[in-house]
């Protein structure tokens, strides 16, 4: 449980086997209305992995302590299966060390603490936030409180009629008072890639700190914090097969070393008196509290899931799918489908609107037919209104996703045209 992986294995798609992936994951053996279940909503959130249920139920059977508080044998098995879990992630994404792993809640909790911990002590009236139009709510939100609370001023990057960022002006943008970029890897509403190295060498030029939302970047393209050269990178545990209620804030120790904690409480102190305590050393200084220590564990068994099959061979399928999916939703009369064009530029997320019916109604009616997709704004609403629509339909792909998927998905739009006809 929570074992340490190898160096991540990349893997070839030669070795790859979609139908053995998908025997692993016992959410996808259902029907859904009479129909195989085709989940097309990992997006929102990946189904697990036999490996991780086993993991969390195992733990709970028979490890479940509190962590770094015990001496107990129960205690400690928890606590080295947590922190070996930390380690785990932290080869995952080549950080410098496993102290430069704080575990949150999720991307949103990760965004939040950067906001209020990094940015409170930072950033001053007048000051300079840039982000960009395409960015999920979880990364504009925390940014218009940080900016309201220190009257500085939020500035976006713009986006093209493909949902590309324009970065021509990117110069123009940052200036001497910006002091953090926010911005997403992949975009979970078009799945944008973004030049993120482009964005980090222009900021760090400009002296700004680089705070990436990696929700679906971890999940969709391998990923190296030190070659990214990001200040802070987010991500999530459930749309990477571990569990809901966990996730990662990875950051470069002197940053994290000289931050205020973000929240108060047991396990975050060094000595607590009267008037004022001091800290402990990272990552624990910033883990208040008891945390996720199922999630955390789980989230490392994710995590050596996803490393023996290899992220190469995993993005090479998703690719894949990707093509044919485009090949065979382009020719469909009166869809419409958002994001670039250059499969070089998206990963696995398809969103699109189909003539006059709702996106809610395209969801409703696919469900008939057993195929999950999401259907709405997808917390990405500067992304609808820079489109001139208020929702789409959105089907992602994951590992473990077939092109049967995308024939179902194919035939059920088939149907949604022949109603609304
Ligand atoms: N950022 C992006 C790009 C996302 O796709 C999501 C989730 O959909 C989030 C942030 C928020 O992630 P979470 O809800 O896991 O905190």
């Amino acid at each position: 449980m929570g074992t340490i992986s190898a160096e991540p294995r990349r893997g070839s798609r030669a070795g790859f086997d979609v139908e053995r992936v998908r025997g692993q994951f016992p959410a996808l053996a259902q029907s859904i209305n009479g129909q195989p279940l085709a989940y097309l909503d990992s997006a929102a959130t990946s189904q697990k992995p036999r490996a991780v249920l086993d993991a969390l139920s195992a733990y709970y059977e028979h490890d479940n302590a509190n962590v770094h508080r015990g001496i107990h044998e129960l205690s400690r098995r928890a606590t080295i299966a947590f922190e070996d879990a930390r380690g785990t992630v932290a080869r995952w994404v080549n950080a410098a060390e496993p102290a430069e792993v704080i575990w949150t809640r999720g991307t949103t909790e990760a965004l939040n603490l950067v906001a209020m911990a990094w940015g409170l002590d930072n950033v001053e009236e007048g000051d300079e936030i840039l982000i960009s139009v395409l960015e999920h709510h979880s990364n504009i939100v925390p940014w218009q409180l940080l900016a309201q609370r220190r009257r500085a001023k939020l500035r976006y990057i713009e986006i093209d009629e493909q949902g590309r960022l324009v970065l021509d002006d990117l110069s123009r943008l940052l200036t001497e008072r910006t002091k953090i970029v926010a911005i997403s890897h992949v975009s979970n509403a078009l799945g944008t890639i973004n030049p993120i190295e482009r964005v980090v060498d222009a900021a760090h030029d400009a002296g700004a700190v680089v705070v990436v939302d990696g929700a679906q970047g971890a999940v969709h393209t391998p990923v190296d914090v030190q070659a990214l050269g990001a200040d802070f990178y987010a991500f999530s545990g459930h749309k990477m097969c571990a569990p809901t209620g966990i996730g990662v804030l990875w950051g470069r120790r002197d940053l994290l070393e000289a931050m205020s904690p973000y929240q108060g409480g047991g396990e975050m102190i060094s000595v607590v008196e009267r008037e004022q305590s001091t800290w402990a050393a990272i990552p624990h200084k910033f883990e208040a509290g008891t945390p996720n220590i199922a999630g955390a564990i789980g989230m490392g068994v994710a995590i050596d899931f996803l490393a023996e099959i290899g992220m190469e061979a995993i993005v090479e399928h998703e690719q894949d799918l990707l093509s044919y999916a485009l090949e065979r939703l382009r020719p469909i009369p009166d869809i419409r489908i958002f994001g670039p064009d250059s499969l070089s530029e998206r990963s696995a997320v398809v969103s699109f609107t189909l003539g006059d019916a709702h996106p809610h109604d395209i969801s409703t009616i696919l469900d008939s037919a057993g195929v999950a997709v999401r259907a709405g704004h997808h917390c990405a609403q500067l992304v609808m209104k820079h489109f001139g629509v208020s929702s789409t339909a959105r089907a992602s792909f994951y590992l473990y996703n077939n092109r049967d998927d995308v024939d179902r998905l194919v035939a059920g739009l088939a149907q949604v045209s022949a109603i609304f006809a």
